[in-house]
């Protein structure tokens, strides 16, 4: 039988394999690929282990209400905190453009951090600062930017902004 090679599955691709929302022959297809290929490995331990801190965390979420100011939404809310006491901070701007969450992982002093992009006329790079500087700077795919942040940040006051491409 011929070996097909397959190229590293997206994120999304893994993401949907790890809840099963995918079909059976890509399972097989993702299983024998991530049997050959470390890096995807661990990507899936990973997005499994936020899979979960995200199941685990989820009766404990709170909802933020954020203000936007021309272009920059300026979100104002206790996400450092929250990532202390291992709840999951969500916050939807006030227009309704951006939905973000603050997902402490279970095991590590790290977090994941996921802005859904409502409009889906944005595209390009989202970029999350503060007066210290950049703290995720982002791909949107599918609607979706993801960073995995190794500090505790305190969302208060942090502006969002995405980089349209040209
Ligand atoms: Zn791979």
């Amino acid at each position: 039988m011929e070996i097909k090679k397959i190229e590293c599955p997206t994120e999304i691709t893994l993401s949907q394999y790890i809840d099963h929302d995918i079909d059976i022959q890509r399972i097989v297809d993702i299983e024998i690929h991530i049997s050959k290929c470390d890096e995807c490995l661990k990507k899936v331990r990973r997005l499994t282990e936020y899979h979960e801190s995200l199941k685990a965390l989820k009766a404990k979420s709170e909802f933020f209400e954020c203000y936007k100011n021309s272009n920059e939404d300026i979100l104002s809310m206790p996400a450092a905190s929250s990532a202390n006491n291992n709840s999951v901070a969500i916050a939807t701007t006030k227009d309704g453009k951006y939905t973000i969450k603050v997902v402490p992982f279970l095991h590590e002093n790290s977090f994941m951090i996921e802005v859904q992009v409502l409009d889906k006329n944005l595209h390009g790079t989202l970029i999350i600062e503060n007066e210290d500087g950049v703290i995720i700077k982002a791909p949107i795919v599918n609607g979706f930017a993801r960073e995995e942040i190794h500090n505790r940040i305190d969302l208060k006051d942090v502006s969002i902004r995405v980089e349209v491409e040209k």
